[in-house]
């Protein structure tokens, strides 16, 4: 452990955002020099273990009220965005560097939805309303650390650990429940943190009245994480969710066949009646995943029914994802699977040889028969793994009109 805070240490104080002159330049202009503003978050949390990608988003705590933040970084000629700015966040962009600004806070008003704020000046404060130990660890512009509730240790060791009493924290906010399975795991292996998991048990039933939105996103997140069975059984389990074993069966297959897991392939493989319509709603999914979701099942059921060139030409890019879903659903042996991905990447769709032009050349007239009869051209190419000729597709379709 001794060695891991010194390779933390280490490490924030070598961060991309230590280096970068934006980001920097955003530091300085909030006066990070005289403390009042520091590096928090996922950020910081990210950095310690080595995981944070070159450039991106950064998170602010600041003692500055949000109008000073857009004071100070609008006039040193930076773009300010107040995006949040009730809850006092301020959106600060600065060459490549976007840095979300919040001003120190002390919830007052809580009614397990939505916190009244009040902004503060004291760092111990904002620390304990934040959700986990993890979670609340600041670093200063030059990358020193400041660890007020002493996070450091959960984060190198993964543990997930409300700050304060969890009941307490998640009556607060009922999201954090979403919030501890999130993190346990994509931050602590899916080992859960005993306390927390009791408290987020007792919480279950009463997770009804948090927004579609608030939920989705942390779903939608959680099921883009690399392992996440265990943690979807658990909230299964104590009532969060309503996954079915087997699509929870489905899911550990899924996850032991890919190395890239995608959201919408995930929700693919629910395939309880009506399951995907009841979490657009729950979830308020976007219209974008839901229609990637049904192409890629559709897909995936096409691969199952041996149509590999129809799934390849009907489905595109969303084919490729759909071969792990196949074979997790169709429960296919490693080598099954070997197979079909082989298959997949030697595929090459070409577009389909027949033009309107042709057709036109060929002294067909417009009409529903025409329509139906070139359907069924297509569908002899593609079935026949689209080697069918030009001249051989037209003496098909003379062949077809005249039925
Ligand atoms: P990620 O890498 O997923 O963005 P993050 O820790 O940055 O992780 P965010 O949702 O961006 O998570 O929130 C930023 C910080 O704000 C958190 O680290 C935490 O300190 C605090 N926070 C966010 N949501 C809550 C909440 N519901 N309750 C308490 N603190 C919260
Ligand atoms: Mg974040």
């Amino acid at each position: 452990m001794v060695h891991g805070r010194h390779d933390a240490v280490t490490r924030l104080r070598t961060a991309w955002w230590v280096r970068d002159r934006s980001a920097q330049q955003i530091f300085d202009v909030l006066g990070a020099k005289e403390q009042r503003t520091r590096a928090v978050g996922g950020l910081v949390r990210d950095t310690i273990l080595g995981v944070t990608s070159l450039g991106g988003d950064i998170d602010l705590a600041t003692e500055l009220l949000p109008d000073d933040v857009l004071k100070l970084a609008c006039g040193a000629g930076m773009s300010c965005y107040p995006t949040g700015y009730d809850h006092g966040t301020v959106t600060v962009r600065n060459g490549q560097v976007t840095a979300e600004v919040t001003t120190l806070r002390q919830d007052v008003v809580t009614d397990g939805r939505h916190a009244r704020v009040k902004f503060g000046t004291n760092w111990q404060v904002d620390a304990k309303r934040r959700d986990f130990t993890m979670n609340a660890i600041y670093a200063e512009f030059n990358g020193a650390l400041y660890d007020p509730l002493d996070g450091l240790g959960d984060a190198l060791s993964g543990k997930v650990r409300f700050i304060g009493d969890p009941d307490q924290r998640i009556a607060e906010d009922r999201l954090r429940v979403f919030r501890f399975f999130r993190f346990t795991a994509s931050h602590g292996q899916e080992q859960y943190d005993k306390l927390g998991l009791d408290a987020c048990a007792r919480a279950a039933g009463d997770l009804h009245a948090l927004s579609a939105e608030r939920k989705g996103a942390e779903m939608t997140k959680i099921l883009g994480l690399p392992h996440v069975v265990v943690t979807l059984a658990r909230m299964t389990k104590i009532g969060v969710l309503a996954f079915s074993i087997e699509d929870l069966q489905a899911l550990l297959r899924y996850e032991k066949t890919t190395q890239s897991p995608v959201v919408a392939a995930r929700l693919a493989l629910l395939e309880g009646e009506g399951v995907l319509e009841r979490l657009r709603v729950a979830w308020r999914l976007s219209n974008a995943l839901v229609s990637e979701t049904r192409s890629i099942r559709s897909a995936a059921r096409k691969m199952i029914d041996g149509e590999l060139y129809d799934a390849a030409y009907r489905h595109g890019r969303f084919a490729y994802v759909a071969v792990p879903v196949a074979c997790a659903l169709a429960n296919w042996t490693k080598e099954q699977c070997r197979e079909i991905n082989e298959f997949w990447e030697e595929i090459n769709v070409p577009g389909f040889p027949i033009s309107g032009d042709d057709l036109l050349e060929a002294g067909f007239s417009q009409g529903p028969e025409l329509g139906k009869a070139l359907r069924r051209i297509e569908q002899d190419w593609v079935q026949g793994g689209f080697i069918l000729q030009r001249d051989e597709l037209l003496v098909r379709l003379k062949k077809y009109m005249a039925h």
